[in-house]
């Protein structure tokens, strides 16, 4: 029964990573107004201060962001 909890706590984790890492699959740099897919490689050279999440691609562009021209979102 243990293992079993364990499992299922296991399970509710891993659920609430991935919806966390779908919540903001684009991130906009608040300098160069630009917006990148969470993974280009752009947004680890990026100044944290700079990021801003966004959860969609219309999310972004509305708020006057361009896509990135090497991640191309
Ligand atoms: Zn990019």
């Amino acid at each position: 029964m243990k293992k079993f909890l364990s499992a299922v706590v296991a399970i509710l984790l891993v659920t609430a990573a991935c919806a966390s890492v779908l919540a903001s699959s684009y991130v906009g740099n608040a300098n160069s107004r630009k917006f990148h897919y969470a993974d280009c490689s752009m947004v680890g050279k990026m100044n944290p201060a700079n990021k801003v999440f966004l959860n969609t691609r219309e999310e972004a562009i509305a708020a006057g962001y361009v896509p990135c021209k090497r991640c191309k979102p």
